[in-house]
């Protein structure tokens, strides 16, 4: 597939909401980084029959990058000294396995090396997971959380990711939540490291431990058909979270943990 093919499909406005900065930078990466196209809410799809080679060929593209990514960071972090990396992180790291640090993520166990993650014990299926734990340990850590919440919005040119964040993370959950009980609703967030906020005026409000340095405050509104209010979700982060992760893998960390909310609550049912 041609760039220009997909560029000549999108409404080429520049706005920035499928995460690249212009529709050429996105076109580029649907046709050759296998790059989600529908990333881009305004693409037309229609008539683009995409033949199952090509998808195949395109996931191959996006795999192919991903590790290439994964390479580079392993070639990052491969002259840090991991005892002082790890408390910083909130991470264990113990002589007996100078090349290890051990800390949870989502209530799952890593064990990171310089050559290999584990996720409780079995690779992660996705490298997405390798990319965000790896961006994670090569920041080396910074000024802790301290309790002051902000939105995306509030972070350095993060305009493009604030669609990403609502359409995969916060309307998923607000659809998630919809037609729970209050209490069925703090039972499943209770399945991942958290904390109930009681002072809040939202109808649930959750602090998740993501990772050791990454809490996430999760806010749900249920919908008031009265008052013409639909059921919402608002993902707040540490105002001091860009020490820990760049914007790319925060907004994956938030899918990551809409994702687990999501089996978790399938599991149940
Ligand atoms: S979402 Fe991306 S591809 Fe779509 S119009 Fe906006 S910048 Fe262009």
């Amino acid at each position: 597939m041609n760039p220009l093919d997909i560029l000549k499909r999108t409404p080429k406005t520049n706005c920035g909401e499928c995460g690249y900065p212009a529709c050429l930078a996105f076109a580029a990466n649907v046709a050759r980084s296998g790059e989600d196209p529908e990333k881009c809410p305004y693409i037309n799809l229609e008539g683009l029959d995409m033949s199952a080679q090509e998808k195949t060929g395109l996931e191959e593209k996006g795999r192919e990058h991903d590790l290439q990514l994964i390479q580079h960071l392993k070639e990052k972090i491969a002259p840090m000294d991991l005892s002082n990396a790890a408390q910083p992180l909130g991470a264990f790291w113990s002589p007996k396995d100078s090349d290890i640090l051990s800390f949870p993520y989502l209530g799952q166990k890593v064990q990171l090396g310089k050559k290999n993650i584990f996720l409780d014990g079995r690779e992660p299926e996705d490298p997405r997971d390798q990319i965000l734990l790896y961006n994670y340990v090569h920041s080396g850590g910074g000024r802790e959380p301290d309790g002051n919440w902000i939105g995306l919005e509030s972070l350095p040119n993060s305009i493009s990711k604030i669609r990403t964040l609502k359409v995969y993370c916060e309307d998923r959950l607000a659809d998630l939540f919809t037609g729970k009980t209050t209490q069925d609703i703090i039972s499943l967030c209770n399945r991942i490291p958290s904390r109930l906020d009681n002072e809040s005026s939202a109808s649930v409000a959750v602090f998740f431990q993501v990772l050791p340095m990454l809490p996430q405050y999760i806010l749900f509104w249920k919908e008031e058909p009265e008052d013409g209010f639909a059921a919402k979700v608002k993902i707040l982060f540490d105002h001091h979270v860009l020490d820990f992760l760049d914007l790319e893998s925060l907004v994956f960390s938030a899918e990551r943990l809409t994702d687990r909310l999501s089996f978790l609550a399938d599991c149940n049912s």
